[in-house]
């Protein structure tokens, strides 16, 4: 896929993650854009080209959009629809309750844009949907003269703009090969291999490939457990496994489990639309079960460095460690380095379990502390209980034990030294395996990781 891109005219239907990094950079590659969201506000900061989410590279792309007039926001969707040749939808499709994905968001875009739309246009999902939804869309746009496709998304964030311009493969799935044809032809200056299919293929590649990615962190974090039980060292066990080319050496790192926004929703969606078609994915069940398991193994870790618990082996979660008067420094608090996303993040996750233990939390995350008040909606997402604080130092300052939990670059660098004498007792457990353990011990720390010797 190497030709010029034909300048089209593109609706693209959420400013979140997704609709945000769409918009911006098929704007840079060219064509027309009108970014749609119904949060007004957030449609008020991007047309002042503030961008309120933290991803590389998009606040220049959205400014360079707006400045060459090729992206603009609005909040309706009805009045622009009709100078649209091309919708992508880009809204949430959480998980419910109950299991089943939340559909409502989609189908609102989709009851508001139905009349509006010109012949001829196409309508493609970009949102992660269950299997079998692009008949429910084209049921609920009851428009025969209009395309419909399905182009999912493999963006990661914190490389978001990255990723979309240079992707893995570019995947569309449509009844109809013109419409697919015309979907890729949007891509045209960006290379990357096509995959032109059916839309059930489409949808799941995209469950497929985050099922994927969640049984490769799944069986590292057991793999750890396993050298910690036999006494092996992960990093070099990691190192042996990664350099063969069929395995990879990427999401090859031990943590304290795989979350976001994506991974936990979609694979269990998979299980569900397996489970739905028949099929039982006992597979990803396990996958899913070593993710819960992961995090009381580091909670238990932490019990075990400030002496409160002997819990060894398997017998992860079997007793319930007791944390009063520990006051623990959490480093990290979003799902991933390079992100302000706190939405699924195992860091909030155990830091909820150290709260219920009886810690006292103080938490450091440079993506945060320094930024509360641009993103619109964090403290929804911080436990009660949990002081932020402006350094990782004054976080741990006076702390029982620290613990890294996101994979940020610049805890390597803090003066661990100064936090060895500042600390009440220089203890730490590294649940990214970020640190140099030998570094940390000489500058007195007890220094834990994971499945590291
Ligand atoms: P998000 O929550 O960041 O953004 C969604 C946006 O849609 C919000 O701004 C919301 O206000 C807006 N919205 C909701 N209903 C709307 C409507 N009816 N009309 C207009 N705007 C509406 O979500 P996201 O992370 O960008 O994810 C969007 C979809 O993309 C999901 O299906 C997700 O699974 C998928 N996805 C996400 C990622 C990721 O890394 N975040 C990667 C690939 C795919």
């Amino acid at each position: 896929m190497s030709s010029a891109t034909a300048q089209q005219r593109i609706l693209v239907v959420g400013a979140g993650y997704v609709g945000l990094t769409t918009a911006a950079c098929f704007a840079h590659l060219g064509h027309d854009v009108i970014c749609a969201d119904i949060d007004r506000a957030k449609v008020a900061s991007l047309s002042a080209g503030i961008v309120p989410i933290r991803e590389a590279d998009l606040d220049r792309l959205v400014g360079e959009g707006i400045a060459q007039r090729r992206l603009r926001f609005v909040i309706s969707v009805a009045a622009v629809a009709a100078s649209c040749d091309f919708v992508f939808l880009c809204v949430p499709t959480p998980l419910r309750a109950d299991g089943e994905t939340e559909l409502s968001y989609l189908m609102s875009a989709i009851e508001a844009l139905a009349a509006n739309l010109r012949p001829g246009a196409v309508v493609v999902t970009k949102s992660t949907v269950p299997v079998g939804t692009a008949p429910k869309i084209g049921a609920a746009l009851g428009r025969t003269d209009v395309g419909l496709a399905s182009n999912p998304e493999f963006l990661r964030e914190g490389s978001a703009v990255a990723d979309f311009l240079a992707p893995d493969r570019i995947v569309v799935g449509a009844d109809d090969r013109s419409v697919a044809e015309r979907v890729a032809a949007l891509y045209g200056r960006i290379e990357a291999p096509l995959i032109l299919c059916d839309p059930n293929s489409a949808e799941t590649v995209k469950y497929a490939a985050n099922a994927f990615l969640a049984a490769k962190v799944s069986f590292v974090n057991a793999l750890a457990a396993v050298c910690e039980a036999v006494d092996a060292d992960v990093d070099v066990v990691l190192e042996g496994v990664g350099t063969d080319h069929r395995i990879g050496s990427a999401y090859l790192l031990p943590g304290p489990g795989w979350g976001g926004s994506c991974l936990p929703k979609d694979t269990r969606a998979l299980v569900g639309v397996a489970s739905g078609a028949g099929y039982v994915f006992d597979l990803l069940e396990g996958v899913i079960a070593v993710n819960e398991q992961q995090l009381d193994r580091v909670v238990a870790k932490i019990a075990r460095v400030v002496d409160r618990a002997g819990i060894e082996g398997n017998a992860v979660g079997d007793s319930e460690p007791n944390l009063d008067g520990i006051t623990a420094a959490v480093l990290g608090l979003t799902f991933k380095a390079g992100t302000d996303d706190l939405r699924g993040s195992p860091a909030i996750r155990v830091a909820e379990r150290l709260l219920e233990a009886g810690a006292r939390l103080r938490a450091y995350d440079p993506a945060l502390s320094s930024n509360l008040g641009k993103r619109p909606d964090p403290e929804a997402h911080l436990p009660e209980g949990l002081a932020l604080s402006g350094s990782a130092l004054e976080a741990m300052r006076e702390a029982d034990v620290a613990v890294v939990l996101t994979e940020w670059p610049e805890f390597r660098s803090v003066d661990w030294n100064q936090a060895a004498d500042e600390m009440a007792t220089a203890r730490i457990v590294d649940a990214r395996n970020l640190l140099d353990s030998a570094k940390l011990r000489a500058s007195g720390f007890v220094y834990e990781g994971l499945g590291r010797r």
